[in-house]
């Protein structure tokens, strides 16, 4: 079990900042995201793309923000719990006790939602015998390259990240690429490379061809798929890799008895807290009224909930407004000098 003074469900821009704030004031924070990278929308949805409202950054990227943030929170030395989805929350005497999807207990006066539009999840494939063998043949992300060395791996799907990965895989293992389409989604550069790789003899492709079935036990035997005359194709093979882009759920937010307006969790603006005490909401998950869904808007939603938190986590000791500029306990937790 972890304790700590604040766990902060997401590691979006809003996520990652708050623990900023809560760490200036002394207060100790744990991450969790079931993503398997940091960064929530920007880096999932706009790596690459301008943002150009956040203050004093005239322009920065999805990806450079959040390789700044993740920067100026370096001095806290925060724990993220990647690839875990928050599952249940529960009270337990002064404190929430939070479990994840990987049975990880975490015990926290105070409780962060950040989750953004809800938790990022890979879409699956269509056929329910491909539930029984997840993480057991059938994968959605990759992990470690090398438990696929010398496999016979079907790759699904047309954009760049089926793609890359069909580039990258056939360089140590049997790959087969089926696409529902004749026409991948991808950039040119990694559409003429899957086709020169085929020509070489180095990759199959498959196309316009679905997952029809799969045939196996305990594992994964072989599969079949179907093109749109009906036509249906046997191939064996040791596993399949979907790569079919990401839906956005609120799981299992609805589930801990916190009043929801349209998929969003109301907040008193004063602090943030939801109709649960110690339970915070900010970021794009929050409403009430005039909320603009902007990362600059979590920005100051963080900083109040943030103050919230101090008066739970410690309830004997006063909290005192102080600025980042001349407060000595700030220097030291930044592990600045003072000038
Ligand atoms: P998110 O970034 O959505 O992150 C939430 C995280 O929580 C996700 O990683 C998710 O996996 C995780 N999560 C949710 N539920 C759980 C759970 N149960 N367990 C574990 N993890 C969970 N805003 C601007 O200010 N300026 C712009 O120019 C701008 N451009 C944009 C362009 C595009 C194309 C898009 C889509 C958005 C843009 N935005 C912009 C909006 C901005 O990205 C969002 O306001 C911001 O990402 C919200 O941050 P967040 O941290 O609240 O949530």
């Amino acid at each position: 079990m972890i304790k700590t003074d604040v766990l902060v469900i997401g590691a979006g821009p809003v996520g990652i900042f708050v623990v900023h704030q809560l760490g200036l004031i002394g207060l100790k924070a744990e991450v969790v995201d079931n993503l398997d990278k940091i960064g929530g929308q920007c880096i999932e949805l706009y790596p690459d793309k301008p943002i150009y409202d956040i203050p004093a950054v005239p322009e920065c990227t999805g990806e450079s923000l959040t390789k700044n943030l993740l920067e100026q929170i370096k001095p806290f030395k925060i724990n993220f719990h990647l690839n875990e989805r928050v599952q249940e929350v529960s009270e337990e005497k002064n404190n929430w006790k939070i479990i994840t999807s990987k049975n990880k207990i975490f015990l926290a006066p105070n409780i962060i939602i950040a989750g953004g539009v809800g938790s990022f999840e890979p879409r699956k494939f269509p056929i329910k015998e491909a539930e029984k063998f997840e993480n057991n043949g059938v994968f959605y992300s990759i992990k470690d390259k090398s438990y696929f060395k010398n496999k016979k791996i079907c790759i699904f799907g047309g954009g760049d990240s089926a793609l890359d990965w069909a580039i990258e895989l056939s360089k140590i293992a049997k790959v087969i690429l089926v696409h529902r389409r004749v026409e991948f989604r991808g950039v040119e550069q990694n559409v003429e490379t899957v086709k020169k790789l085929e020509k070489e003899g180095k990759l199959k492709i498959k196309t316009p061809f679905q997952i029809n079935s799969i045939d196996g036990q305990d594992k994964i035997n072989a599969i079949s798929i179907k093109n749109e005359d009906g036509n249906i194709e046997k191939i064996d093979t040791d596993c399949m890799l979907g790569f079919f882009g990401l839906i956005m759920k609120l799981g299992p937010i609805a589930e801990w008895g916190l009043n929801l307006e349209k998929k969003h969790i109301p907040v008193n603006v004063e602090n943030f807290q939801t109709n649960k005490k110690g339970i915070f909401a900010i970021g794009d998950i929050c409403t009430y009224p005039g909320k603009l869904k902007l990362i600059l808007s979590g920005f100051h939603e963080g900083a109040l909930a943030a103050r919230a938190c101090f008066k739970l986590a410690r309830p004997n000791e006063k909290y005192r407004f102080e600025f980042t500029t001349t407060s000595k306990s700030m220097h030291e937790r930044l592990g600045v000098k003072d000038k």
